[in-house]
């Protein structure tokens, strides 16, 4: 039924910093409206996404796992399928929202919940950093959340394209160091 079908709004994509189609799948995280969509737009852009659906690509980024607006029922399903699917994560506040700042922190411990045992790649973004005179979470403050989540923390606008090659170029390493690390 529905329920088995891939989450809405997920995605494939190549990775422009790898020769061959990823393995991973890369799953954003964060509250409704702060840019999630738009960075992996941004990233993959539309023709290649289409393309690599109907190839069912071996790559994904899925989007839209937001956490804070979901219920119980079906749309907890869905979020612990989120948490489940993910070979690395990207929990995305925006820079000009402090909720959605918090939100992030709790996706962080939903997710360490969630995988434990696991050493999964997980960077946290503050995303529209274009909008300079809105800001309300300051870059150093997104800088100490990530040292006490244990992550990497970039800031970016998908708005502008900017930093949004090397959050992704991150990812890729990250899951490539933990790739060749795990093989002899
Ligand atoms: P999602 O709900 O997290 O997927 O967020 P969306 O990607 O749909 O973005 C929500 C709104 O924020 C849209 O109107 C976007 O155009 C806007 N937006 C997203 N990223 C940026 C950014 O970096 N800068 C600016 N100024 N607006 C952005």
């Amino acid at each position: 039924g529905a329920r088995a079908a891939a989450p809405r709004g997920s995605w494939s994509s190549e990775s422009s910093a790898s020769s061959s189609c990823w393995e991973h799948r890369v799953v954003l995280l964060g509250d409704p409206g702060v840019g999630k969509t738009s960075l992996a737009n941004a990233f993959a852009g539309i023709q290649e996404r289409d393309l690599l659906e109907q190839h069912g690509g071996g790559c994904c980024v899925a989007g839209r796992g937001s956490l804070s607006s979901v219920t119980p029922g079906e749309e907890s399903w869905r979020r612990s399928q989120c948490l489940q699917v993910g070979n690395a994560y990207v929990i995305v506040y925006s820079i000009t929202d402090r909720s959605s700042f918090e939100s992030a922190s709790e996706l962080r411990i939903h997710l360490r919940r969630a995988r434990q045992a696991e050493d999964i790649p997980i960077i946290l973004v503050g995303n529209k950093s274009d909008l300079v005179r809105c800001r309300e979470v300051s870059i150093e403050e997104g800088r100490a959340c990530a040292v006490v989540f244990d992550c990497k923390f970039i800031e970016t606008s998908a708005a502008l394209q900017h930093n949004v090659d090397e959050l992704f170029e991150g990812v890729v390493r990250q899951l490539r160091l933990r790739r060749e690390g795990k093989e002899p």
